[in-house]
């Protein structure tokens, strides 16, 4: 955690810099509030997947493209892939994830969600930008009825945060 009342340099005197300092803040308090509530949401739409397709045997195959109508020649992920595009807003990123990570990874399956670029080597929630945490909460389905909790629980924390860093004000 930084401690702004160290923060004593002449770059940040300047109202335009404090400005700056205090949007950067809002995006990252954004974030960090949110996060925890982003991963329960990713675990529990794998939960969610691994149920569907309960029926078949779990897959852990590279399967190599998949598109939104290809024969994938394996139940387990037709079903992933079927429930993704419903509750997908918008147009799955295939690419973003292999078939073999879906079984056992919640945040392959956000990915999928995330911009077509940048993020099909990241291994984690905490290495994706705020970009992409956005696309996952905007185009996922589920998260309509969480998204009021979700704002709820930022502002909470932003109220915490800044009784916290009256110097910045
Ligand atoms: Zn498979």
């Amino acid at each position: 955690m930084i401690c702004f009342h160290e923060i004593n340099m002449g770059v940040f005197d300047s109202h335009e810099a404090k400005n700056w300092l205090k949007q950067w803040l809002a995006v990252f308090t954004t974030w960090t509030a949110i996060l925890p509530s982003v991963k329960i949401e990713a675990q529990q739409l794998h939960t969610y997947l691994l149920r569907l397709a309960a029926n078949q045997s779990p897959c852990s195959l590279n399967h190599g493209k998949v598109t939104n109508k290809s024969q994938i020649g394996c139940r387990f992920h037709e079903i992933f892939r079927d429930e993704i595009l419903l509750q997908h807003k918008q147009q799955p990123s295939w690419r973003n994830a292999p078939t073999d990570t879906w079984h056992n990874d919640e945040f392959a399956i956000a990915k999928l969600f995330m911009q077509p670029s940048g993020y099909d080597d990241k291994t984690s929630f905490e290495q994706v930008d705020f970009n992409g945490i956005a696309a996952f909460i905007f185009n996922c389905g589920r998260f309509s009825a969480t998204t009021e909790a979700l704002s709820d629980q930022t502002v909470k924390y932003c109220e915490i945060k800044s009784s916290e860093r009256t110097t910045v004000e």
